[in-house]
Parts: C-alpha cells; sequence; structure tokens
C-alpha cells in the first residue's frame, strides 16, 4: 500500500490511496512537534490539536500533512498518545479514493477565537463549518465516539 499525493475537486491538495484498503486498517502516522496553543500560527490548520491548549505540528512532509477533512469520512485518528495518532481507516476504502478524516473529531476550543473553517467537501451531508465537536449532532458524536476515533479531551467536551 502506498500514498498519493494530487490535487482534489473541493480542497487543494489531497492524499490518495493506491490501493484497497480494508476498513480497520493503520495508514500514516501523524507526527511533529508538540506547541502550545500560543505558539501555534494564527492559522492553526497545519496543526493537529490533540489536548487541551496542545497541538502537535505538520509532520515533515509526510502525506498526513495533506489528509482533507470531510464531513462523511472513510478515516478517523487512533489516538495512541498525545504524540502518538494515526490515520485509521472507517470503512472498506477503494483505490484511488481520497483519505479524509473529520476534522470536529479533534477540535475543542471556546471562545471567539476558536478554529473553524468553511466545509464545501461535497458529501450530501456536508454541514458547511467545521466547528469543534460539542457542536456536532449528538447521533454523530456517538457514531464517532464509537468506531474509536474520539479524543479524551474531546468527548470531554461533552459530559
Ligand atoms: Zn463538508
Amino acid at each position: 500500500m502506498a500514498f498519493y499525493l494530487t490535487s482534489t475537486k473541493h480542497t487543494g491538495t489531497g492524499m490518495f490511496t493506491d490501493e484497497p484498503i480494508m476498513n480497520g486498517a493503520i495508514l500514516e502516522r501523524f507526527g511533529g512537534e508538540l506547541y502550545h496553543l500560543q505558539d501555534c500560527d494564527a492559522d492553526r490548520g497545519v496543526y493537529l490539536q490533540v489536548d487541551h491548549e496542545i497541538y502537535l505540528g505538520p509532520s515533515l512532509d509526510r502525506a498526513s500533512d495533506y489528509t482533507n477533512h470531510s464531513c462523511a469520512p472513510n478515516c478517523g485518528l487512533l489516538w495512541i498518545a498525545i504524540d502518538e495518532v494515526y490515520l485509521v481507516a472507517i470503512a472498506d476504502i477503494p483505490a484511488d479514493a481520497e483519505l479524509c478524516w473529520d476534522y470536529s473529531t479533534s477540535t475543542a476550543e471556546y471562545g471567539p477565537d476558536r478554529w473553524t473553517m468553511n466545509c464545501s467537501c461535497g458529501a450530501p451531508e456536508c454541514r458547511g463549518l467545521i466547528d469543534q465537536f460539542d457542536t456536532l449532532p449528538v447521533k454523530l458524536q456517538q457514531h464517532y465516539i464509537g468506531l474509536g476515533v474520539v479524543p479524551p479531551f474531546a468527548q470531554e467536551t461533552i459530559k
């Protein structure tokens, strides 16, 4: 199995698979250094939130830096530790499909400066805005938690 980067219809460069992937397969590791919120660039789109006010920086040009958001994702994130996070398939994925995960599963910020992103992923269920985990419909929150792709810091925000 290998991944390749190419341009996508909606969101610039994306990460694709050259072979079919089985549901549950562990794919790419997210790497990089840990940053506190105050040390991140204002555009936090290249950072992965891994705990309250803690972020994992870009993984030095691994394919995972280019995984896009989808409101109907075929991947999620598997959380081993705050600096050990993997992309994992949550569906059977055909060859040459783009690998996407739902950014809201790892987003728990508060106040007017919280990170959000407009979405035009093209999925029928597109929410239009990528916002914090606690803003998702309860049914969708439970779906993602059931798949094991929601980190503890995000789950805490809905208790
Ligand atoms: Zn969307």
